[in-house]
């Protein structure tokens, strides 16, 4: 399958990856994708840029180098009710919005936005914030630390329109949700995506240019389950964003 795009990207305004929009942008196009979408991660992160990054997008242009530029951000789930920690009066000029649990064990509390519950508190949590219309998509909902109910995570994500991320960076061996059984979680989640008929989308979570796109190993779980490419939206722009609350 040819990917198109990578909807989960950080520039130097994260505060913990390296390089610039423009040099993202650079690079993406240089990897062949049409479009890139920068996600920098919304304030409960320590170390990130102000409010007014997110209410400003207006001001940059859309089309860079020949690709087209989708501003967003990486919201942080911050409670078993699915709250995100931007509200919706901020995010006017976002195009795609990511809703992630980072938990606050295993990185030295270095997120320290939700305390894993158990498998009910989780998954009611990804459940909530599926129901809010500036997410869009389901950020690594991968991590042991934060065990889910994937039937109804699955089933959730299809009845709101919303997509689930397989997220390559979870695959990292430095990575720590890749040290908690991330590729199995994924192969159970894709499994029942294809029962479900859900849409699932590939998204590298670069942290640095060199990372957009590298979704070697995303493919080789997608092979593995013989999962249906027409439920990956990375190979149509359009269906991409028939999924993305600004654009309908
Ligand atoms: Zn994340
Ligand atoms: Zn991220």
């Amino acid at each position: 399958m040819k990917y198109l795009l990578d909807s989960h990207t950080h520039t130097i305004m994260s505060g913990h990856a390296y390089n610039t929009m423009q040099e993202m942008a650079l690079a993406a196009k240089s990897l062949g994708l049409q479009a890139i979408a920068i996600t920098d991660h919304a304030p409960t992160v320590p170390g990130i840029c102000t409010m007014g990054y997110f209410t400003n997008f207006n001001v940059v242009d859309r089309f860079m180098y020949g690709i087209e530029l989708l501003l967003g951000v990486e919201l942080n789930i911050v409670d078993y009710e699915g709250k995100v920690d931007l509200p919706s009066s901020k995010l006017k000029k976002i195009d795609v919005g990511i809703a992630s649990i980072h938990p606050n064990v295993g990185n030295g509390e270095k997120y320290p936005a939700y305390r894993p519950g158990d498998i009910k508190e989780n998954t009611r949590a990804y459940l909530g914030a599926m129901e809010n219309p500036d997410v869009d998509i389901i950020g690594h909902p991968d991590d042991s630390k934060v065990p889910v109910d994937y039937e109804a995570l699955v089933k959730g994500a299809r009845d709101n329109h919303v997509l689930l991320e397989l997220n390559a960076s979870s695959l990292d061996p430095f990575n720590v949700r890749g040290k908690g059984g991330a590729a199995d979680n994924m192969k159970k989640m894709l499994r029942l995506c294809e029962r479900y008929g859900t849409h699932v989308i590939v998204n590298s979570d670069a942290h640095c240019a060199c990372a957009i796109a590298k979704f070697d190993k995303i493919n080789e779980i997608l092979q593995e389950v013989h999962f249906p490419e027409e439920l990956v939206v990375n190979r149509d722009l359009n269906l991409y964003k028939s999924f993305l609350h600004r654009f309908n």
